[in-house]
């Protein structure tokens, strides 16, 4: 109990130290927050890098306006999974870039996996981490950490140091599985011990896959590759290993209807699991997946229409909670290595939030106030961060979204070091119009302002 208190005062630092102290009254703007039941016009008045008053005409003297008339005003967006890399692989993407770009795609808050290289599975390596992200982030951040030594499934990180630490949010061995089931039984129980939330990648490793190719050379490629649909495996294990524990589980980037079944299934039996899908598994499959060549070579791979109708139909009746980027940047060179050899990953930071609107609010499928629940009231619920609402008190974090601005995605006008995106050349309806990181405006009108 003193380390879940001693965990969250060490947030509420990191936040502290985050925030500016800026005052300023976001003007006319239609405002959406899901948790307070908003969508009407209001006026917020921003003190102290707090919101301070929230009604539908604010007068101050004094204080500058940003004029939000015609523009949705909702709370901060929050990334729950991108990879902003640095350290040995600042090549493909540093918290420096990689947060301007989140800044630039509406978010204020971003989760950084923790399979960096080196990876995030000691104290060492996470002060490093800390240090980097301390002085080189234009929004909140915050980072998971490895639940075993090197990602290699075998011997558990030391949980229980790491997650005194503040900027800690949860664990993940980020791109592999933990495929030995007495290991993640033990993690499960270490997490419940220390109130730690686990994201586990129910996803098959390059790794293993190459390792199982390796010991069948007869078996072709194919067969090899139906090794990626062992996702629902991994679901079934993590969700009974949760209702073992007695202790809640986020699945990470769903892509497949048998997972979201399970997960249905789970949850009617009181299993305490939350999930979240990606806009490349909500929007394009296995076909798209071949014409548009390595820049959609992604784990878990693009699957099938009848897997993405299952995935917003999941996201529609909420049994997916979250939309996540899972912006996984990579060198154009490492991309360009043809579709065997290029790296797994696409970047998400500054489409994800264009591609919801146009391809799922815009059309129906999901209402603009449930798209803003599932990107950032409930990631903010699940990680237990202080954003994802604009109730007066709570840290002045705010995305304005311009509805109907119309832009083609150019990746080479990308803040961004990657250019791994299937969604080049789309034609997106609905951008972030500002984005207000703890009362400073850090990005507006697609101008960075720090
Ligand atoms: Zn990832």
């Amino acid at each position: 109990m003193g380390e879940a208190v001693s965990r969250k005062r060490g947030k509420e630092e990191n936040v502290k130290k985050q925030r500016g102290k800026m005052a300023l009254l976001i003007n006319g703007g239609r405002v959406v927050d899901p948790l307070l039941e908003l969508d009407e016009p209001l006026d917020i008045l921003i003190e102290g890098g707090r919101i301070s008053r929230i009604a539908p005409r604010i007068e101050k003297e004094g204080v500058p306006l940003l004029e939000a008339r015609g523009k949705v005003v909702v709370p901060g967006l929050i990334d729950m999974h991108c990879h902003l890399r640095d350290f040995n692989e600042a090549h493909k993407e540093t918290i420096a870039t990689g947060t301007r770009a989140a800044a630039l795609g509406g978010y204020t808050a971003v989760v950084c996996e923790p399979n960096t290289d080196p990876p995030i599975d000691t104290l060492e390596n996470l002060n490093r981490w800390i240090d980097t992200a301390q002085g080189n982030g234009c929004v909140n951040l915050h980072t998971k950490v490895c639940v075993t030594k090197g990602r290699h499934g075998e011997k558990l990180t030391n949980l229980k140091a790491l997650i005194r630490r503040p900027w800690v949010v949860a664990a993940t061995d980020d791109g592999n599985p933990v495929v030995n089931d007495q290991v993640m039984a033990r993690a499960f129980a270490k997490a419940r011990e220390y109130e730690l939330l686990l994201t586990p990648h129910c996803e098959e490793s390059p790794d293993t896959v190459q390792a199982f190719r390796r010991n069948n050379p007869l078996i072709p490629l194919p067969d090899a590759i139906a090794f990626y649909k062992r996702e629902p495996h991994y679901v079934a294990r993590d969700l009974g290993l949760a209702e073992k524990a007695g202790w809640r589980v986020h699945i990470c980037h769903v892509s497949m209807a048998e997972s979201l079944d399970l997960i249905r299934r789970a949850r009617a039996r009181w299993i305490p699991v939350t999930c979240e899908a990606t806009p490349h598994h909500l929007t394009l499959t296995e076909k798209d997946a071949r014409k548009c060549g390595p820049d959609a070579k992604v784990n878990p791979p693009l699957r099938t229409k009848e897997d993405v109708e299952a995935l917003r139909q999941g996201l529609k009746d909420g049994t997916i909670d979250v939309i996540a980027s899972d912006h996984a940047p990579h060198a154009p060179e490492e991309k360009a290595r043809g579709w065997e050899q290029a790296p797994m990953g696409v970047i998400g930071l500054e489409t994800t939030l264009g591609v919801v609107l146009t391809a799922l609010v815009h059309p129906g499928v999901i209402t603009l106030s449930e798209a803003i629940e599932r990107m950032s009231s409930n990631p903010a619920k699940i990680l237990g961060l202080p954003g994802g609402s604009l109730a007066v008190g709570k840290p002045a974090d705010i995305t304005i979204i311009d509805m109907d601005e119309k832009w083609v995605v150019d990746p080479r006008a990308f803040a961004s070091k990657g250019r791994n995106t299937p969604f080049k050349g789309w034609k997106l309806r609905g951008k972030a119009y500002a984005t207000i990181v703890g009362g400073k405006v850090v990005m507006r009108e697609g101008e960075l302002l720090v």
